[in-house]
């Protein structure tokens, strides 16, 4: 399902600053040797993390779910000075390939990847944390949510990814598959949540944005 008329995404694109080289070969090598490519952010999405990490200005980044780096590499274009960003991904197979992205767009000293079960290694990174980009297995996102939030500094951002679910949340909730329940689940959970302000920016798959008060 497409949120988003496709001419009218075109124009938007056409008039957005224009993807990386480097972001462009994550792209097609993506969709190249990649399963599962549709998981990639993209061009859109892309800019809209870029420009929010730009705004927020973060010191340091957790991203919970690398894929093949191309949020990653967006996200980090908004850290200060001597900033870093955190991803995880627990397929061992993309290591290499993601490594050669990071360095090829000069990003080694910005960006430390850790291989293995998030659930795990989110404990072990002590660090806190100025934007959270929740964008693994969809249904441990409520366990992601609270198990970062205590590393979540006041007035910091928790940002989850495909909150929409190409429109499956609408289902009936009798009707929905696992994933689908746990990410409605997901967003019931956020928006009952005295700590946060939210709101779901339904751009792309949707993105739930939830601030730390
Ligand atoms: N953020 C990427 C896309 C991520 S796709 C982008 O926007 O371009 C989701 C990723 O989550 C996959 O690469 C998958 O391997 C990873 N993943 C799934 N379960 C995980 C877990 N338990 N711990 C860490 N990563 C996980
Ligand atoms: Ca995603």
């Amino acid at each position: 399902m497409e949120f988003l008329d496709v001419k009218i995404e075109a124009y938007s694109l056409a008039h957005s600053q224009p993807e990386s080289d480097i972001l462009k070969k994550i792209n097609r090598e993506t969709y190249a040797k990649v399963l599962m490519p549709r998981m990639l952010s993209g061009h859109l999405q892309g800019n809209v993390l870029s420009m929010l990490s730009k705004m927020i200005q973060p010191k340091q980044i957790l991203e919970i779910g690398t894929y093949t780096g191309y949020s990653a590499i967006c996200l980090a274009q908004g850290l200060q000075e001597g900033g870093k960003l955190h991803t995880i991904d627990i397929n061992e197979e993309l290591e290499n390939m993601v490594r050669g992205f990071i360095k090829e767009a000069g990003m080694d000293n910005k960006i430390n990847y850790y291989i293995g079960n998030a659930l795990t290694i989110i404990p072990s990174i002590n660090e806190t944390f100025d934007i959270v980009f929740i964008d693994a297995d969809k249904k441990n996102y409520s366990n992601y949510y609270d198990l970062v939030f205590d590393k979540v500094q006041n007035g910091g951002y928790i940002i989850a990814d495909n909150v929409l679910w190409s429109g499956k949340v609408l289902d009936d909730i009798k009707k929905m598959d696992d994933e689908t329940k746990a990410i409605d689940a997901f967003n019931k959970k956020v928006n009952a949540d005295a700590r946060v302000e939210n709101m779901l920016l339904p751009v792309r798959d949707g993105l739930m944005i939830a601030r730390k008060k």
